[in-house]
């Protein structure tokens, strides 16, 4: 990144006074900052707004305040005298990501979640997420805390919507509670809610007298409930006003002939049924069109998917992990790609399908990353990954973008601010080495992440956890 003028590199003894809107960051905070000026000029950039329209070439981006104050064309908007300014030439800015199930745990031992909250709010900041909703708690407070930390500016990471502990019946989970009755729902979601989180998860065992107590009490507070769902079907849940449906359609057990109110046929029956769905045919568009009549929206969780499927490539970030945790990923990926009986051979591309007739009826598609099932679903690496899943899915670099951050805004109620790329809106930016309008993969090539207009560097917040991740 070339420099021009008012040359500003800050450390944390030089840092400027943070303005209104800004927290004032701590130490730990600031080693990870590279530009940090009351006013900051990008020069000369390619814009993607992320609402699906065109790049623009050559445009100038004024930041002040945390805020996008001015933009346009380099030929007529001009950098106040002073300003530091960065020529963006051939390079590219986009929304900061906007992705709605990410988590703060991964698998470290069988049936065993470890709380790696304090290295992944890192990771997803790197990758270009500055805003993100936790898809579930397995971490009792550690969402809500680490929330509470980035906005203080007393840790690095995106904005969080933080997630209650998940809402589930009689379940097998060490770190999940089996709720008895719908009265515990309720509870469960006023006791959350009161500490602090801002949406809910159902999970595959609820009932449907849960689930109902949950959203009601949830609404009353205008919050919002999504599910990865079994027990309940997408049909029972978008007739309770759930808002949202996790992992495309492959949770769905809504085609399972024999199915039984209120319980969980097994995650595999479901998705044998829908291996064998036809997106074309009726019972399918019946689904969808409830969905869309609903207004619920559904989350594309590929990139965990894609972990599960023979003859996909190694997932990136690996790197990152800790030596055992690493090798524990490769060891299940070798067992992936030897096995021939594998569901998910037919499974995965059916997902990608369902999703996109789903889209493209007039559905309101986000996205997300689920860093769980075996392991290699790594935060950052993997948000881009599923941008990237969503260009071989059938959506245009443009769409996609606009899937992984506008989509994700307006379901979170936060687009007013966030989301894309205007003049008064916050300055949520991904500065890309490359073009991903024509090249989705150029989104791997982050050079700073701003996130109320302060450029975060991602190569220093990678390197400050690199080989630790699963220990913290
Ligand atoms: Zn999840």
């Amino acid at each position: 990144m070339r420099i021009l003028r008012g040359l500003l590199l800050i450390s944390a003894a030089l840092a400027v006074p943070a303005s209104a809107q800004q927290p004032t960051f701590s130490n730990a905070v600031t080693g990870f900052i590279k530009i940090n000026a009351p006013v900051v000029a990008l020069t000369n950039a390619r814009v993607v707004d992320g609402t699906g329209a065109p790049a623009k070439e050559g445009q100038t981006l004024i930041l002040r305040g945390g805020n996008i104050a001015e933009m346009g064309d380099s030929s007529r908007v001009k950098a106040p005298e002073g300003t530091t300014t960065i020529d963006l030439t051939g390079k590219t800015v986009i929304p900061g990501l906007v992705m709605v199930h990410e988590h703060l745990y991964y698998p470290t031992g069988p049936g065993v979640y470890g709380q790696l909250g304090g290295s992944f709010v890192r990771l997803y900041l790197a990758g270009g997420v500055t805003t993100m909703r936790t898809g579930g708690n397995v971490n009792g407070f550690m969402d809500l805390k680490l929330k509470e930390l980035i906005d203080r500016g007393e840790a690095a990471g995106p904005s969080i919507d933080a997630t209650a502990p998940y809402l589930n019946g009689p379940n097998s989970f060490q770190q999940m509670r089996d709720m008895k009755d719908a009265d515990e729902a309720r509870k469960h979601v006023t006791y959350w809610a009161d500490m602090g989180a801002t949406s809910f998860k159902a999970y595959m065992q609820i009932s449907r007298a849960q689930l109902r107590a949950a959203v009601k009490e949830a609404h009353k507070r205008r919050l919002k409930v999504t599910g990865h769902l079994c027990s309940v079907t997408y049909a029972e849940a978008a007739e309770i006003g759930i808002d949202n449906l996790e992992h495309g359609f492959l949770a769905s057990t809504d085609f399972v002939t024999d199915k039984q109110p209120d319980v969980c046929p097994g995650q595999q029956t479901g998705q044998r049924t829908i291996a064998a769905l036809d997106p074309a045919a009726e019972p399918f568009k019946a689904l969808v069109k409830k969905l869309i009549d609903r207004k619920v929206a559904l989350t594309s969780t590929l990139t965990v998917f894609e972990t599960f499927t023979p003859g996909r490539p190694m997932p990136p970030g690996l790197d990152v992990l800790l030596p055992q945790l690493k090798q524990q990923f490769e060891q299940n990926y070798q067992r992936t790609s030897q096995n021939q009986q594998s569901i998910y051979a037919t499974l995965f591309p059916k997902a990608l399908a369902l999703e996109r007739a789903f889209a493209r009826a007039g559905g309101m598609l986000l996205a997300g990353t689920d860093p769980t099932g075996g392991g290699g679903v790594v935060p950052g690496y993997s948000n881009q990954r599923q941008l990237e899943l969503l260009v071989e899915e059938g959506f245009t670099p443009l769409e996609a973008i606009r899937i992984g951050t506008l989509n994700g805004a307006t379901f979170l109620g936060r687009d007013a601010r966030v989301g894309s790329i205007a003049a008064g809106k916050q300055a949520d930016l991904v500065v890309i080495d490359g073009d991903p309008s024509r090249t989705i993969a150029d989104v791997r090539r982050v050079e700073t992440v701003f996130k109320q207009g302060v450029g975060f560097d991602p190569a220093k917040l990678i390197a400050s956890v690199s080989g630790k991740v699963g220990l913290w």
